[in-house]
């Protein structure tokens, strides 16, 4: 880079002066304003990073990209260049619970970086996004150490302020009030497009900076052009939850496609001819590309479907000798492999269910109806099964479908409107769940956590456990910080304060007084606890102060309900 271009690229420092007016700014419309002008007024090469970097996105959304670098990195590199008295962390925290702000204390107490030459060349914006990429791309051994010395070439050059932007970027923790929605919505305020467009072509993109730039060089007619490419994964949609299958009904008043809800694993397959030769990649719900954990899916998918270009979507999962799925640990165990994977394909066979086409030769199918694309997709799958569906709005009819799912060892249906679009990334009632509920569980708190962000001041993470009346204690099953209103959430800290026993860091170890109902999805092995067992999604469902530490459950009922639900799945769990 020339030291001309050098000049003219924008500093970072203005960037993070941008986040600090934006958080300020009480209107939605005001945030937008101070945003819009501030991309309008760089050079449209920095349009992109700064647009990204503004949302609290080191990569686009899509991005298979990270940076794999977590607080213990960084602590390393605060420790090296400021040497903070200890407790300040923990106290800055507690102060506000936003790990950027902590980071600007700590520079600000200690006085700042010593001055050297690299500090005085400021860091520009384009220095942070690359630098990121540059961390993101360094893979194999001695990685840590090589990530780490280009962190702290950013930590080294900056100001407090500009520590605090780039810690918020490191843990992908923005919190300034400025969303990808609400970067949209600017975009099309500011080059008077219509937000659907924008919406739209940021849904096919997958990067919303790269549309901010296409915007502001070429307006709508840029906007108009954007396609979806194979390879570029579209955010699932998702379904709502209905309580049972006449709720669904009552929601519309036509027939519904219910569907089976298979316990697996949610996966989008891309699928591209290219001279002859088949490229696929497939994706997971979070969009991470685990085509090469799954190659036997591969090998199925180009074998069975002669296409130019499609992408798919279904549900993979695994099935034990008895036909039946076993649980989704153990699936989860194909998909984080990288090294061994044949082993792992023979001991753990996994089935691809389809049920939904979005492209198909080019052509996008997502505003086509559920009817059409569930068609096309029939007549192009092979002999790969699609998800069973029976078509009705006969509450008996659909019931005995949901108890078939349940035999079979599924989680419930999904009923499906047939008239309805897809919607990426949204959990709309076009789509609604109905899930078989499990039984509650009564469990005693025995420990909380202070939580971040807005729930800073709260005691609000809660280890959950269940009686052990053989010894009298009480065995962990989980976390959760889910379901308790604001109210809730002020009353039991304040008793759980009167119950502290312990403050070992950030968790507060208290006597097991309190009882609360906890709803959850699953009982999962887990080596994590002494138990042997943790709560899959554990949610309070409400505080049982009627109700004292003697008469929670106990362990004992925790593991039959776990063998129980072991038995719905498949017998053979010990595969691997
Ligand atoms: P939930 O995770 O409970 O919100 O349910 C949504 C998930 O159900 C999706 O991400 C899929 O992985 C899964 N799923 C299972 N069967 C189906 C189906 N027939 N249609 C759509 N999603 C399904």
């Amino acid at each position: 880079m020339s030291n001309s271009s050098l000049r003219s690229s924008t500093p970072f420092r203005k960037l993070s002066e941008l986040g600090e007016q934006i958080e300020a700014a009480t209107k939605r419309l005001k945030k937008m304003y101070l945003a819009g002008e501030f991309l309008d007024s760089i050079p449209l090469e920095e349009v992109e990073a700064a647009s990204l970097l503004l949302i609290g996105q080191p990569f686009p959304r899509t991005s298979q990209r990270t940076l794999d670098l977590d607080w213990s990195a960084l602590s390393q590199i605060l420790q090296e260049l400021l040497n903070p008295p200890p407790n300040t962390i923990s106290q800055f925290f507690s102060e506000t619970g936003d790990i950027g702000e902590v980071v600007r204390r700590i520079y600000q107490k200690s006085g700042g970086i010593r001055q050297t030459t690299l500090f005085s060349i400021p860091l520009t914006i384009l220095d942070v996004y690359q630098t990121f990429s540059e961390i993101a791309d360094i893979q194999g051994s001695g990685s840590r150490k090589r990530k780490m010395t280009l962190l702290r070439s950013l930590f080294t050059r900056v100001t407090p302020l500009e520590a605090k932007y780039l810690t918020k970027l490191l843990f992908r923790d923005q919190r300034i009030g400025f969303s990808e929605g609400m970067l949209e919505s600017t975009i099309a305020r500011k080059y008077n497009a219509p937000l659907e467009l924008v919406q739209r072509a940021n849904m096919l993109r997958g990067n919303v900076g790269e549309l901010a730039r296409i915007t502001r060089a070429e307006g709508v007619d840029g906007l108009q052009k954007v396609k979806l490419r194979p390879f570029t994964p579209l955010l699932p949609m998702l379904a709502a939850r209905a309580t049972d299958i006449d709720d669904v009904l009552q929601q519309y008043d036509d027939e519904w496609a219910f569907e089976m809800k298979l316990d697996g694993a949610r996966v989008q397959i891309h699928l591209q001819e290219n001279n002859g030769a088949t490229e696929t990649r497939i994706y997971s719900r979070r969009l991470t590309d685990v085509t090469a954990s799954l190659p036997d899916v591969v090998n199925l998918v180009e074998q069975e479907i002669s296409v130019f270009s499609c992408i798919l979507e279904g549900e993979v999962i695994a099935l034990g000798p008895d036909g039946r799925p076993l649980p989704f640990q153990n699936l989860m165990r194909r998909f984080r492999r990288i090294r061994e994977v044949e082993m792992m394909t023979e001991k753990i066979p996994v089935t691809l269910f389809l049920f939904d086409l979005l492209m198909l030769d080019g052509e996008v199918l997502i505003d086509s109806s559920y009817g059409i694309r569930r068609e096309s997709l029939s007549s192009i799958c092979g002999s790969i099964p699609l998800v069973s569906q029976i078509v009705t709005r006969n509450t008996e009819e659909a019931t005995r479908f949901f108890q078939k799912a349940i035999q079979e060892g599924h989680e419930g249906l999904i009923a499906k409107r047939i008239d309805s679009p897809y919607k990426p990334g949204s959990r709309g009632k076009l789509w609604l769940k109905i899930k078989q509920t499990m039984e509650t569980l009564d469990l005693v708190i025995i420990a909380a956590e202070w939580g971040t962000g807005r729930r800073h001041k709260w005691l609000s993470d809660y280890h959950l456990g269940a009686r052990d009346p053989e010894t009298g204690d009480f065995q962990m099953l989980g976390k959760t910080f889910k379901g308790l209103t604001d109210a809730e959430f002020e009353e039991i800290t304040q008793r759980l304060l009167e119950l502290k026993i312990d403050q070992p860091g950030r968790i507060v170890v208290v006597q097991p007084q309190i009882v609360v109902e906890v709803e959850y999805d699953e009982i999962q092995r887990s080596p994590r606890y002494s138990s042997g067992m943790a709560l899959r999604f554990a949610r309070i469902k409400r505080i049982r102060y009627d109700k004292t530490p003697n008469e929670a459950d106990t362990i004992q009922r925790v593991r039959s309900l776990f063998d129980s639900q072991f038995k719905r799945k498949s017998q053979s769990d010990e595969v691997g």
